[in-house]
C-alpha cells in the first residue's frame, strides 16, 4: 500500500532488464485457457490481471511486443523471454506471476474454458514433493547459483560488483 492506501504492486521479468509498477487496484484477476494465451506463455493457461488506467509504468526497460491478433498485442522481455503483458483495446494485463507478490494477487475468474486442457482440473491431485525432499538434487541445490532477478525494485542489476 501507498501513503495514501492506494494499493501498489511491483514486478518484472526473471532476468530483470524489464521491471513494472502499479499503483490502484487490480481487475480481472483471472486465468485464460484460450489457445493463444497457452501458446503465448508457453504453459497450461495464463494468469492476467489488469491494471487500473494509467496506473501502469514501466520502471526498468520496456517489454518486447508481437502482435498475436488484429485485438492484441502480448509483451515479453525480449532478453530472457518471461511473458508479461498483454495488450487490448481496453486495458493491459499483466502477468501474475512476474509480480513481487504473486500469493496477493489471487485469481477469480477462469476464461476460455473451452480449451482448457482435460488435466488441469487434475494437477492439484498429483503425487506432491518439497524440493528438499529429493535427497539426490542436495548436492546440485547446495551450489546452486541463481541469476533470477529478487522480488523487490534494485537500484542496479545486475549488481555491479558481481555478488
Ligand atoms: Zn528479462
Ligand atoms: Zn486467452
Amino acid at each position: 500500500m501507498s501513503l495514501d492506501n492506494r494499493p501498489r504492486y511491483t514486478g518484472g521479468c526473471q532476468c530483470g532488464a524489464v521491471r513494472f509498477r502499479v499503483e490502484g487496484a487490480l481487475a480481472n484477476v483471472s486465468i485464460c485457457h484460450c489457445r493463444m494465451c497457452q501458446k503465448a506463455f508457453g504453459n497450461f493457461y495464463a494468469p492476467l490481471a489488469t491494471v487500473p488506467e494509467g496506473g501502469l509504468e514501466w520502471s526498468r526497460g520496456e517489454p518486447g511486443w508481437w502482435r498475436s491478433s488484429n485485438h492484441v498485442e502480448r509483451g515479453f522481455c525480449a532478453r530472457c523471454g518471461t511473458p508479461l503483458a498483454f495488450r487490448a483495446p481496453d486495458g493491459i494485463g499483466l502477468a501474475i506471476g512476474a509480480f513481487d507478490h504473486p500469493e496477493e494477487v489471487a485469481p477469480t475468474i477462469q476464461w476460455g474454458v473451452e480449451a482448457k486442457l482435460p488435466y488441469v482440473d487434475a494437477l492439484s491431485r498429483l503425487p506432491a514433493e518439497a524440493t528438499e525432499a529429493d535427497m539426490e538434487s542436495a548436492p546440485y541445490l547446495a551450489d546452486l547459483v541463481s541469476f533470477q532477478h529478487p522480488d523487490h525494485d534494485t537500484e542496479t542489476w545486475p549488481p555491479e560488483n558481481g555478488t
